[in-house]
């Protein structure tokens, strides 16, 4: 298909929206890899949108009319053998010529009625809702009230109250039935369906907004999925709070369908109601919500509130609603972990997948991969198990007694292998043993066993929730906790102690009081580790960490983010990871894409420009401050005073010029509290806050929107004091709480200094790990440089460039970057910045001339938007 020459769009959009639109058609068409960074400001989104729908509706009219075109051709060659050129004595060839092309017709035909059937779908007309559909919803409510009304209140099912629900109940190692409802499938058309994903569930639901907003909105079937959690409307289970427990309370209610029968004893309505004792109310009308879903663009608070109208679960709904959608919107573990992806039911076949906000992919691939949990989880759980054997194992069956004690067998060698592990670390240090995965498994003495199996068995029998419900029962029917003795403790006393004081301090050692337990549902945590053991194709590490305060940690540290990445690349028709600042590139194309298996050809890069003229940025590095100290933040000399005092000359001179509000971002935490402690003993800080209000980013999350409130009303409240501080300054950490979804634009951040370079520790063993498996298996750059070296510069310039597109955030703002540090002017360091930021930076190796800068660019910007 040839790329449009212009897009449906709610308003005329600018040359770089066009220009998107067109390079993602082309994509989308040619079946690429785009790597798209489009800064913030330039409409990204619905550019997204208004690109990719329109492409796929053209894709959907050429798939129509290619099969309509097949079915006439089809059709009009009936004339057999003779028509194919056959001899026309050959009769039996005549009559399997005849077969093929009438079987030929029939799947042509088939397929054209199925594309028929999605098209008219497509063209459903949202309009307002029929009185009549009211009278139906009212009706509906009435039969629900009568069916459920005393149900609906009552709590979710707990194992905890009947012992027969405690019991372990698995039957066969082949069973693969899947915990969701299964659907006969219906011959459907599968056609092409874009899959967009986005880091926040804030970010989702922008774009849903922004999908209700585009053209598309009245012709696009879209869903909107999300957790159990999110979607639930029954508020006996969402109560629960937790993923875990909500999901686990869900499907044991959909597991009691009928059994508990003696609850509703009068006449006709008995039977109804026994349906419903057990099963959540909400799952009935599912298909019809279904229905609904897709007829109307829906976020996720939409789709809450119109199941709650109706009734009806939007959790199942939604997801009854995925096979029929042309755009499904999801949260990034939907797609990026393959189990959740495979219960979500999206379809990787030649869809086109969509990753938003994707310049942290590589990190949030990892991310969801990785397992972290401590020791007191695995003896919690070990607990629990040992206390669950103990307590019924006369009426497991042996099998599945056998797979209770392998699992036993798991927890006690991962805490025998801890315990060896950390006895040679000195107590209260922080050391971390790296230890290869077979390493681990043998150490544990878990080598021979079949984790699979295991992990079947604990889902099929929802070990983790019986196990939850014997523990609360022991709680409850049990003596004080602290006085047990229970089989595990001395397991642990012994492993822990000399043989020679084992006796005394058994007797002394309580147990953890309950209020100290990591949570009621430990078995979680660790089947969570065992999943990720039981792929022995993973490159992988386990660390064992010990810190100064708390139990060790166990974690399990995926080293490869490529193939998590591997079905998305070898199965989508085209992927599209688009970005505010994208760079550096390279890191996308050779560590993610191709190292997944994408041809280098098929992988292709589009940058935008800023929508903001180029006159309203000045960016510049600084070498040197106003004293002419040499500015350069590496470790040998950051922490020197004179290098703080110079960087506090700097941010004096800043506050005089720059108006209304300044963003400084430091390297980390620890280097916030030195440099500002340094800068109020020496006076600084007194000079700069003569001339702004100084806010500090806290550590606790829970003050950040306090401090970001008072810091905006000071910002915008420059020019309108007679006296004292006019604008602030925000002291914050790259990294941290306003380096990223922050938005300074206008007056909040008319200038954004980023002081250093922010290098991660190099010598943690988490990115040593990492850097060397990049090293054996990622060739160098064309600059000689290793893979191991290209992620330690990327996640620092990645860090970077989010702390500088926190200004500029439209058309008609104007700001100042500042970079301090004289490794700016380094060309490798210069390519890691986003290309509108390189394209018109200064260098400056002296100070004078970037203040003088700094001064007429602040100038102009007040003739060009006088303030009003
Ligand atoms: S079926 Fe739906 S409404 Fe009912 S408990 Fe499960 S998620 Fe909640």
């Amino acid at each position: 298909m040839e790329v449009p020459e212009t897009f449906e769009f709610p308003f005329p959009p600018y040359k770089a929206q066009e220009n998107f639109m067109k390079n993602l058609y082309k994509a989308l068409e040619e079946k690429k890899f785009g790597i798209f960074e489009s800064p913030t400001g330039t409409g990204k989104s619905l550019a997204l949108i208004c690109g990719a729908v329109r492409w796929l509706r053209d894709h959907e009219a050429r798939e129509l009319a290619d099969a309509e075109a097949a079915v006439a051709q089809l059709r009009s060659s009936g004339g057999g053998a003779a028509a194919a050129g056959a001899s026309p004595d050959d009769w039996l060839a005549e009559q399997a010529v005849d077969r093929e092309r009438r079987q030929q017709l029939l799947r042509a035909e088939r397929q054209l009625e199925a594309l028929q059937r999605a098209r008219a779908r497509a063209t459903v007309k949202r309009g307002p809702r029929r009185p009549e559909k009211s009278a139906e919803l009212a009706r509906q409510e009435d039969e629900f009230r009568q069916l459920f009304g005393d149900v609906v209140e009552n709590d979710p099912p707990d194992s905890s109250g009947q012992e027969e629900d405690l019991i372990a109940e698995f039957h066969s190692d082949e069973d693969s039935s899947s915990d969701e409802d299964p659907e006969e499938e219906e011959e459907e058309y599968h056609g092409t369906q874009i899959i967009y994903t986005s880091r926040t569930h804030s970010q989702l639901t922008q774009f849903v907004g922004e999908v209700r907003r585009s053209p598309h909105a009245d012709h696009v079937r879209l869903v909107a999925l999300a957790s159990r959690p999110q979607l639930c409307i029954n508020d006996a289970v969402r109560r629960l709070g937790s993923v875990g427990l909500v999901n686990q309370a869900c499907l044991d209610m959909q597991n009691k369908t009928g059994s508990k029968a003696t609850k509703m004893a009068d006449g006709g309505r008995a039977e109804k109601k026994q349906k419903s004792t057990g099963a959540c109310p909400y799952k009935r009308r599912v298909d019809d919500m279904a229905a609904e879903v897709l007829s109307e663009v829906r976020d996720i608070e939409q789709l809450v509130a119109e199941g709650r109208r109706r009734k009806a679960c939007p959790y199942y709904a939604s997801r009854r609603a995925v096979k029929h959608a042309q755009l499904v919107v999801v949260p990034y573990n939907n797609l990026l972990h393959a189990g959740t992806r495979q219960a979500s039911g999206l379809r990787l076949t030649d869809s086109v997948i969509i990753v938003d906000e994707a310049h942290n992919l590589l990190e949030t691939i990892g991310s969801i991969h990785t397992c972290h949990l401590s020791y007191r989880q695995v003896s919690e759980a070990l607990e629990q198990l040992n206390h669950y054997i103990e307590t019924y194992k006369k009426r497991f069956s042996p099998k599945n007694l056998l797979y209770l004690r392998q699992l036993l067998h798991v927890h006690k060698g991962i805490i025998k292998l801890v315990d060896s592990t950390t006895k040679t670390m000195p107590p209260g240090s922080e050391q971390t043993k790296v230890l290869l995965l077979n390493d681990f498994l043998c150490g544990a003495t878990i080598d021979n066993l079949n984790m699979r199996k295991l992990l079947l068995f604990a889902d099929k029998s929802r070990l983790v929730q019986k196990l939850r419900g014997c523990w609360k029962k022991r709680q409850v029917t049990a003596a004080p906790v602290a006085t047990g003795r229970s089989a595990v403790s001395q397991f642990l006393r012994e492993i822990q102690q000399p043989a020679s004081d084992q006796t005394q301090a058994a007797a002394e050692q309580p147990e953890a009081p309950a209020e100290t337990r990591t949570s009621d549902m430990p078995l979680m945590a660790t089947l969570q580790l065992i999943s990720a053991l039981s792929d022995p194709d993973r490159d992988c590490r386990l660390l064992i960490s010990t810190t100064r305060a708390e139990p060790p940690t166990i974690k399990y540290l995926p080293l490869n983010a490529a193939a998590q990445f591997t079905d998305i690349v070898k199965e989508a028709r085209a992927v599209v990871l688009a970005g505010g600042t994208m760079q550096p590139v390279s890191e996308f194309r050779d560590q993610l894409l191709v190292a997944a298996g994408a041809a280098p050809s098929r992988v292709t890069v589009f940058s935008c420009g800023h929508v903001v003229p180029a006159d309203q940025l000045l960016t510049l590095s600084l070498a040197a401050g106003p004293s002419g100290a040499e500015l350069l933040f590496n470790y040998q000399n950051r922490a020197l005073p004179a290098t703080m005092s110079e960087l506090g000359r700097v941010l004096v001179s800043l506050c005089t010029l720059v108006p209304a509000g300044v963003i400084c971002f430091l390297p980390s935490y620890d280097y916030a509290a030195a440099t500002i402690a340094h800068l109020t003993s020496t006076g600084a800080m007194d000079r700069i806050a003569a001339k702004k209000q100084v806010f500090r980013e806290p550590r606790q999350a829970n003050r950040a929107d306090a401090v970001l409130s008072q810091y905006s009303a000071a910002a915008r409240e420059t020019g309108r004091r007679s006296t004292g501080p006019s604008g602030a300054i925000l002291f914050c950490v790259v990294g941290g709480k306003m380096s990223e979804g922050i938005n300074f634009s206008d007056d909040l951040g008319r200038c954004v200094v980023v002081v250093g370079l922010p290098y991660p520790n190099a010598r943690s063993p988490e990115l040593v790990e990492k850097m060397n498996f990049l090293d054996a298996n990622v060739k160098r750059s064309e600059d000689g440089r290793t893979a191991g070296q290209i992620l330690y510069e990327n996640l620092c310039m990645k860090a970077v460039n989010q702390s500088i597109g926190r200004a500029i955030r439209h058309k008609n703002d104007y700001a100042c970057v500042v970079l301090c540090d004289a490794r700016y002017s380094r060309a490798s360091t210069v390519a890691g910045l986003p290309e509108w930021i390189r394209r018109q930076m200064g260098h400056h190796a002296k100070f004078g001339p970037a203040f003088g800068q700094i001064r007429q660019f602040f100038k102009k910007m007040q003739e060009k938007f006088p303030p009003s």
